[in-house]
Parts: C-alpha cells; structure tokens; sequence
C-alpha cells in the first residue's frame, strides 16, 4: 500500500540457526567462494555504484588486530555476485591506520554520501553491515560488570569474559509520521539542521515503556504541537544511525495550528497536494530522497510521485529513475 518502501523479502539469507554454530564461521571463511565487505570508522568500501566485495585471497593476512568478523549471510537472486554467495563483515578497528591495499578504484564511504546511488540489495547490505558494526564498536565491555566481552555466534552475540553473560545486537525503534489534517493537507518539518527550504516528517525515538503509538503522538505533540487522534502504522525500513527501526506511520489530526517547538524544529508547514507538487518543482522546498521511507510516507498521502525538478510535469513514469539520478534525468523521457 505503500509505495516505493523496501520489499518485505529479504535480500540476504542470514542462515541465523547455522552462524550459531562454533565453526560455522570458520566453514564459510575456508572457501574461497565467499566475499568480503570492508568496514572503517562507520564507512564501507565501496566502488562506483556499488559495495566493493573482495575475494578473500587480497584480504588474508593484512587486516589489523583486533578487526571484528561478522557473518552476513548468502546472496539470494544473482546480481554483482552469483545467488547463494557468503558475504562476511570485516569491521577495522577505528584506530588502525591506513589500509594501502585495497582495490584501486575502492574507496570508503558513509550511507548519507552514497546510500542513493546504490541499488536496493547494496542499500540494505550497507545498512545491516553498519548498524551491526556500530553495536560492535559501542559493546566491547559488559554492561553488567565491565570486563571485556568478544564476539561469538559469527558476530552476532558477545559474551562477556567474566561473567559469561550474553549480549545482543540492539534495534533501537523510532516513529515516523506523516501528519494529515482534516482538510487533506500533509504538516512537514524543517529542522534548523537543514538547508533552510529542506522539509519532511517528523521522527523520534520511541522511549521505554512506550508503544509505537504512543511514541508517534508523544513526538507529533512535542515537536510541531498538534495532537494526533489517529494513527496507522504503515511499515518500515531499518536505518543504521546508529541501529534504528525506522516504524511508519500516516497519523490524522483535527488541529490546523502548528507550533514548532523552536529547538529542533524551525518551521512546521501545511501543504496542500498542489502546492507541495509545485514546490518542489520549483526548488521552493526539498524534500526527502526517493527509497527513504519520509519519501514514501509523503507519496502515499499525495497518491503517486512527486516529481523533482526537471523530470517535467508531463514525465509519465519518474518511478524508473535509477536512485541517484533524481534531478539529472531528462523530462518525459526514461534516462
Ligand atoms: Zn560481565
């Protein structure tokens, strides 16, 4: 029902029952038919388009100690690599210095620079290597007792060295809400860490205790002052800023009135399906990028696409623009 938000099917097959296992690990690193995803100081190494998957044999022996190894898992529909291939994480320590040998043409990369001109398999890749990177690096000691804990399960659990405990990779869920009123029109947000003109829903952590619906009125409440009397959950997307579970919702109010809370919040506006169609075509106001799910949340209230500018009021089918390309393709026409 809602458009342009990832697939439900995984793009992985995690083999969760099997990396449980003590070698299992070690079993899929001693093939030479496994890939390898670098990860440095919250970048991947990537090439033009794309996660750099290295063979294993321009790996072995030259990533520093203390580099953490998580399993992936196996690629399911054939792509950059053949369907059924074992992709293992190798996570550098933050510390470690440069890393002179690999590709020519790899470089490393954050999410926000170049998460829009991946495709859909390497986006969610890049979003599990980094949001299972980032628990790793913030869970090298025992909550409970302070001792150093070390990876098992093929990265996904630590085990604390005194105390045995075991710990897991966190998911930390957040709200994102599309607010509509009772005349049709959409409440956008521009925060006062954005360009000036950059709008999009509202979002914020769901804190303990709280339900998701809970959370998404607390937030709408908080940050752009109006009360929401219904929400419908609309679906997800993960978001590796740090770990999130980004929750959807299309939320309803009866207020007209919007106050931005003045902190995080610069300006809280209502538009009509017209006017945000025009100003975006404009370049009056920007909104979020197309595979995000603030993007498919504003779609599915306007009832289709929104078009960026220069894709042309008459562009039939601005879907089919390769992520990336927003802004570049020609009007009326497939790029
Ligand atoms: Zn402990």
């Amino acid at each position: 029902m809602i458009q342009a938000l990832p697939s439900p099917a995984a793009v992985l097959e995690r083999n969760c029952e099997q990396r449980s296992e003590s070698r299992y690990l070690e079993q899929v690193q001693g093939s030479p038919d496994h890939r390898i995803v670098l990860f440095r100081r919250g970048r991947a190494l990537v090439v033009s388009g794309g996660l750099a998957f290295l063979e294993p044999a321009g790996v072995a022996g030259r990533l520093p100690a203390g580099t953490v190894t998580v399993y992936l898992g196996q690629t399911i529909d054939s792509g950059p690599l053949p369907a059924g291939t074992h992709l293992v994480l190798k996570v550098v320590p933050d510390d470690a210095g440069e890393l002179p040998w690999v590709p020519a043409g790899t470089f490393f990369s954050g999410y926000r620079d170049v998460g829009d001109t991946l495709g859909e398999t390497d986006a969610a890749i890049f979003i599990q290597a980094q949001a299972v990177a980032n628990w790793h690096g913030s869970h090298r000691f025992c909550p409970r007792c302070g001792a150093p804990t070390i990876p098992e399960h093929a990265g996904w659990m630590r085990r604390c060295t005194e105390d045995g405990s075991e710990h897991f990779p966190r998911t930390d869920p957040a709200a994102i809400v599309a607010v509509v009123g009772a005349d049709g029109r959409i409440l956008l947000a521009s925060n006062f860490a954005w360009e000036p003109n950059r709008y999009s829903t509202v979002a914020g952590f769901i804190e303990a205790g709280e339900s998701a619906e809970q959370g998404a009125v607390r937030e709408i409440a908080e940050e752009v002052g109006v009360h929401l009397h219904t929400t419908h959950y609309a679906g997800s997307q993960a978001w590796p800023f740090p770990r999130s579970l980004m929750l959807g919702f299309v939320a309803y109010t009866d207020d007209t009135l919007a106050i931005p809370d003045g902190t995080e919040v610069r300006e809280a506006r209502w538009f009509s399906r017209d006017e945000l169609q025009a100003a975006v075509l404009s370049g009056e106001a920007i909104i979020s990028r197309r595979l995000s799910i603030a993007r498919a949340l504003i779609e599915h209230w306007y009832g289709g696409t929104i078009l960026e500018p220069g894709e042309g009021p008459d562009r039939e089918d601005a879907a089919s623009v390769e992520p990336g390309a927003t802004g570049h393709a020609p009007a009326g026409g497939r790029a």
